[in-house]
C-alpha cells in the first residue's frame, strides 16, 4: 500500500509559517476533517524576525485564496497600499536623483519596443513617460476608488503591512476558520525513521508531534533543513554585500500627513534605507554591508535620515539588530522536509522578494502536494529546480540595481561594479541589452518573480542608454511608442482626477469598508 500524505507539520509561526498554513488549509479542506491535517508549532520563547513589511502584488491573490476579507486585513494589519518603489540617490548622490519601479506595465509594453521611442525623450524619466502609475505614486493617490470591490484594482497594487499584526491576523483565521491546529511550544528534538525521513518533532510540553511532511518555517535558525539535515546555504555575499540591518518604527508627527504609497529606498554610503508608510507609523530600516561600514555609522545614518524626513529622534523605537547571511539553499526540499521563508534563504529586502517567494512556495506546495511518499521525491526535485531558478533570478535582479550606479563616494559602490562580483548571466544580459531591451526572451518562465518590464524600469531608471538600432523596424517602433506615450499621459490625467488620496482611501476603508464581490 502506498503511504498517503495526510499530516502536515509546520515548524514556525512567522509570516512564512502562517501564510503557508493558511494556503494549504484553505486549498486542502483542512477544516472539514476530510482533507489534510495541518499542525503549526510556534515557540513562545523565540520571537519572529519582526520585519518584512513590503510585499508584491501576488499578496492580494494569496490572501484572497485563504478566504480572508480584504477590509478586515487592512483594518487589522495597519496595512496601506503599495504601488511600487521609488529609488533615491542610487545613480548619483544628489537630491534630484530618483526613479520609479511601478507595478503597472508600461502602456503598449506588449505591442512595441518603447525604448526606441523613449530615447528621443530621454530627459524624461522612463517610468514617467511610459507608465501612468508613477504619476499616481508621486501624487500620493490610492490605487482604487471607494466603490472598487475588495481585491480589485484601478492600478495594480500590493501592501505595506505590520508583520507582527499579519501573524496574529492569519493565526486567528487559520485556527478559527481553516481548521489548523496551533501548538504553542518549543521544539526540542527530531525523531527520524530508519530511511532518514523525519517521523516526529519532540516538543517540551506536547510530546512528539508526528507527520508525513514537515515544513521548516523556523526562520534563519533553519532547525530542520539546516541543523537537522545539514543542507548548506549557497552564499551570495560576494555578489550582494548587505549582511546587517537595523529596523525602527517611527510614528507620524502629524496624523493627517500623507502616507507614501510606494516604498522609498534611499541609497547610502554602504547600503540603503527603506521607508515604508503604514496607517499609524513608518517602518524604516538601514540595510548595509559590514565589510564597508560599522554598526555605529549605519545607525547614525539612519537617525539622520529619520530627522531629515520629518521624524522625531525621541520617538524612534529601535528593533534588535539583524544579521543576514545572503544566500539560499538549492535543496530546500530534502526527503520529507521542505523549507519555506527565511529557513530556505534570504538576500536582502530590496524589492520585497522574500514574502513573494513564501507565497510562490506555499502556492506550489498546495498545487503539487504529493499524494504519497512515493511521489514526494519527484515533486521535491521539480520544486528544487523551480526555486533554484527563482533564487538565481532574484540575485541577478537585485544586483542590477547596483551595477549601473555612478556613485563613487565609497568602496561599497566601487566594489559593486567589479566584474567578479556580477553573475555571468547578468553580465551577458547587460551586453545584449546594449542593443535590445529586456524582453520575455530573457525571462521565459510562466511565473517569473520579476517580469522583463521590471528589468526595464530599473535599467532605464538607472540611466542605461542602449545603442540605437538602425533596423528597418526602428522608425515604426518610434511612431507606435509616441502613440503609447500620449495614451499613458492621458491615463495619468484621468486617474489623477478620479482617484482619492491614499490616506483618504485608507480612512474610508477603516470607517466604511470595501464592497465585497
Ligand atoms: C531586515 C529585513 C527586512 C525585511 N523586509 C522585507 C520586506 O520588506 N519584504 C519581504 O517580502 N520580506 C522582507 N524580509 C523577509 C521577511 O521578514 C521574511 O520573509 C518573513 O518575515 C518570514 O520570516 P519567517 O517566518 O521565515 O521567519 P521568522 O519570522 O523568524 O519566524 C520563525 C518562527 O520559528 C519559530 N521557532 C524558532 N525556533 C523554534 C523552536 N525551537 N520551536 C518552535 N518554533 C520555533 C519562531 O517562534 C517563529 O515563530 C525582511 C527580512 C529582514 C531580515
Amino acid at each position: 500500500m502506498p503511504d498517503p500524505i495526510r499530516r502536515i507539520v509546520i515548524l514556525g509561526g512567522g509570516s512564512a509559517g502562517w501564510l503557508t498554513a493558511a494556503v494549504l488549509a484553505a486549498e486542502h479542506d483542512a477544516a472539514s476533517g476530510a482533507g489534510l491535517q495541518i499542525t503549526l508549532i510556534e515557540s513562545p520563547d523565540v520571537a519572529t524576525v519582526g520585519v518584512g513589511e513590503g510585499t508584491w502584488p501576488t499578496m492580494r491573490d494569496t490572501l484572497r485564496r485563504t478566504g480572508v476579507s480584504e477590509t478586515d486585513f487592512i483594518r487589522e494589519c495597519d496595512a496601506a497600499f503599495k504601488q511600487g518603489s521609488k529609488f533615491l540617490r542610487w545613480r548619483e548622490d544628489r537630491a534630484d536623483d530618483y526613479y520609479h519601479h511601478p507595478f503597472v506595465l508600461p502602456t503598449g509594453y506588449l505591442d512595441t519596443n518603447l525604448v526606441a521611442g523613449w530615447m528621443a525623450h530621454s530627459d524624461v524619466p522612463f517610468s514617467m513617460l511610459t507608465c501612468f502609475q508613477s504619476h499616481l505614486c508621486e501624487a500620493g493617490k490610492s490605487p482604487k476608488q471607494f466603490a472598487t470591490p475588495e481585491w480589485a484594482s484601478v492600478a495594480n497594487y500590493s501592501y505595506h503591512l505590520d508583520a507582527a499584526k499579519l501573524g496574529v491576523f492569519l493565526r486567528r483565521h487559520c485556527v478559527e476558520k481553516l481548521g489548523v491546529r496551533h501548538v504553542s511550544d518549543h521544539m526540542v528534538g527530531v525523531e527520524a525513521h530508519d530511511n532518514g525521513d523525519i517521523a516526529a518533532l519532540q516538543t517540551r510540553e506536547h510530546g512528539a508531534i508526528a507527520g508525513d511532511l514537515f515544513v521548516d518555517c523556523s526562520g534563519m535558525r533553519a532547525l530542520l533543513i539546516g541543523q537537522h539535515y545539514g543542507v548548506e546555504i549557497e552564499s551570495q555575499k560576494g555578489v550582494l554585500f548587505n549582511d546587517r540591518a537595523i529596523a525602527v518604527q517611527v510614528p507620524y508627527v502629524d496624523p493627517t500627513v500623507e502616507i507614501a504609497c510606494q516604498t522609498l529606498s534611499t541609497a547610502q554610503e554602504a547600503g540603503w534605507i527603506w521607508d515604508i508608510g503604514l496607517q499609524s507609523r513608518r517602518g524604516i530600516g538601514h540595510v548595509y554591508s559590514s565589510t564597508h561600514t560599522t554598526d555605529d555609522a549605519a545607525e547614525a545614518a539612519l537617525r539622520r535620515y529619520i530627522v531629515e524626513t520629518g521624524g522625531r529622534e525621541d520617538d524612534i523605537r529601535t528593533l534588535p539588530r539583524i544579521t543576514i547571511k545572503p544566500g539560499f539553499r538549492r535543496g530546500a526540499w530534502h526527503r520529507n522536509c521542505v523549507a519555506i521563508g527565511l529557513a530556505s534563504g534570504f538576500m536582502e529586502p530590496l524589492e520585497a522578494s522574500s514574502l513573494v517567494m513564501v507565497e510562490l512556495a506555499a502556492g506550489m506546495l498546495a498545487d503539487q502536494m504529493p499524494a504519497t511518499r512515493e511521489a514526494m521525491d519527484i515533486v521535491a526535485k521539480r520544486y528544487n529546480d523551480t526555486f533554484s531558478y527563482r533564487w538565481d533570478r532574484i540575485v541577478d535582479f537585485l544586483k542590477l540595481h547596483y551595477v549601473l550606479s555612478k556613485r563613487d563616494d565609497s568602496d561599497y559602490w566601487r566594489d559593486n561594479r567589479l566584474p567578479e562580483t556580477i553573475p555571468t548571466r547578468l553580465q551577458e544580459l547587460l551586453e545584449l541589452w546594449r542593443h535590445q531591451p529586456p524582453s520575455r526572451y530573457d525571462l521565459n518562465r510562466v511565473e517569473e518573480v520579476f517580469p522583463s518590464a521590471s528589468y526595464q524600469f530599473i535599467l532605464y531608471g538607472m540611466g542605461f542608454m542602449p545603442d540605437p538600432r538602425p533596423a528597418a523596424r526602428h522608425s515604426d517602433d518610434v511612431a507606435r511608442a509616441e502613440g503609447y506615450f500620449r495614451e499613458s499621459a492621458e491615463l495619468a490625467r484621468k486617474m489623477l482626477a478620479a482617484l482619492p488620496g491614499h490616506r483618504e482611501m485608507l480612512d474610508h476603508v477603516k470607517s466604511r469598508g470595501m464592497p465585497r464581490i
